[in-house]
């Protein structure tokens, strides 16, 4: 796939690295890779060389790169109205809240500019609702290995000790348990418990997806304890898991469980896909959980601005158009996976919800990730051995059979010797 251009200068990657190890906080260890453009599910470095982008920049670009009803709407909103801040109304919010009311069956939206900054409303709303009723309603239920964002309140719920340890002491109260531990769960939340927070498919921690079981018995100690319940959304949500939310996937009838269900959230956050690849984040409430924020109790310069949440409104038109393709994708590359699993020792088995899957191996996957680099696609590796894809929503089975082709190469070459 990838076929350096003949050329005698240095590639730029060397120049661009060697100025970022100088002046960029070193935060980051980078993949070997620089990027100039993208085109659908391609995007291209500087020597024109090709690559599947099967990581999206972790989910963001789910439509793909430069989709011409994206570009179309952000061109012409880019010279109307950029910004004005939230001292004044315009067009787009008014209408994206609503449509984000629908599709989650919730009441209300605030607009933030990353998914890290709708899990800290989220905790200042659950921090209030408990406080509402006791000094001592604080705790907040969170999972081990989950993941929350980077600021001081997003990593306080964020379940791995290497993100939080540096900065401790951090929000006080927060009682991690593991995924799907339903005994764990019912002897943490007391009186005292304000949330329980997760994502109901962990993407960071290796695309576990929560058990029904377990969230409808988050939903009922929610309520029997007066406590928020909070599902981020942020890399599972709109769309990702063949539906708006991935929390819907539970209410619908199954073989083993067809008795109807309603699990639903109290607050909700989603960020990642949502105005193709401008930052915008959003936390999505009901109307007891909205009423602990009232006038200048939060706030945001650049949340919701005219060209993120025009974007959006796109975004979410397109993403509608292509939920059904989601499903039978995600399930043709399921399936071809589980082909891989079977012929490679080496190869446990696929897991995951409509484009959001992970492949387990029997040992570290880091190495996957230059491996298919090399060989022209695009992903990452999370929990040490899962190797994640997160396409874009637009990819078609010839994109699956390249992937697979590619992993099939990549896994018969095996790991690079020591
Ligand atoms: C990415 C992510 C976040 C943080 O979002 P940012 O936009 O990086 O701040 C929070 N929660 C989950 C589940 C995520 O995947």
């Amino acid at each position: 796939m990838a076929t350096t251009a003949a050329t005698n200068t240095p590639p730029l990657i060397d120049a661009t690295k060697a100025l970022e190890q100088e002046h960029v906080l070193q935060s980051y260890g980078r993949y070997n890779l620089m990027l100039e453009r993208g085109k659908g599910c391609y995007v291209y470095d500087p020597e024109n060389n090709r690559y599947l982008d099967f990581i999206t920049g972790i989910g963001v670009n789910a439509l793909g790169h430069s989709h011409p009803r994206l570009v179309k709407v952000m061109r012409d909103q880019m010279g109307k109205l950029i910004h004005c801040s939230n001292l004044y109304y315009q067009h787009y919010q008014g209408p994206l809240a609503a449509r984000l009311a629908e599709i989650s069956g919730l009441d209300r939206v605030f607009f933030a500019n990353s998914g890290t900054e709708s899990v800290e409303l989220a905790l200042k709303i659950a921090k209030a609702y408990g406080r509402k009723q006791s000094p001592d309603k604080y705790e907040i239920i969170a999972l081990h290995n989950s993941f929350g964002g980077r600021t001081l309140g997003a990593v306080s719920i964020t379940g791995q000790a290497k993100y939080r340890e540096p900065y401790e002491p951090l929000i006080p109260g927060v009682k991690f348990i593991d995924a799907n531990d339903v005994a764990a769960l019912e002897a943490a939340v007391s009186e005292k418990t304000c949330a329980i927070f997760f994502e109901p498919i962990l993407g960071e921690g290796g695309i576990v997806e929560i058990s029904r079981d377990f969230a409808r018995k988050a939903r009922e100690l929610a309520d029997n304890f007066d406590a928020l319940l909070v599902f981020d959304e942020i890399q599972c949500g709109l769309g990702r898991a063949g539906s708006y939310f991935a929390f819907q996937l539970w209410n619908r009838p199954t073989e083993e469980d067809p008795e109807p269900v309603d699990i639903h959230p109290d607050v909700l956050t989603a960020a990642k896909p949502l105005a193709g690849g401008l930052p915008l984040g959003v936390v999505i409430c009901n109307e007891k959980a909205a009423a602990m924020i009232t006038p200048g109790t939060h706030g945001s310069t650049f949340g919701g601005g005219p060209l993120a949440t025009r974007a959006a409104l796109e975004f979410l038109d397109v993403m509608d158009e292509l939920l059904p393709m989601i499903k039978e994708h995600g399930a043709y590359f399921t399936r071809r996976l589980g082909e891989l699993a079977m012929k490679h020792d080496l190869v446990v088995a696929p897991r995951g919800k409509g484009l959001m899957i992970g492949l387990e191996l029997k040992q570290p996957g880091a190495w996957v990730v230059p491996a298919a680099q090399a060989k022209g696609l695009l992903l990452n590796c999370t929990a040490g051995n899962i190797v994640r894809f997160l396409p874009p929503y637009i990819i078609e089975r010839r994109h699956i059979d390249q992937a697979i082709a590619i992993l099939d190469d990549v896994f018969t070459a095996g790991p690079p010797p020591k």
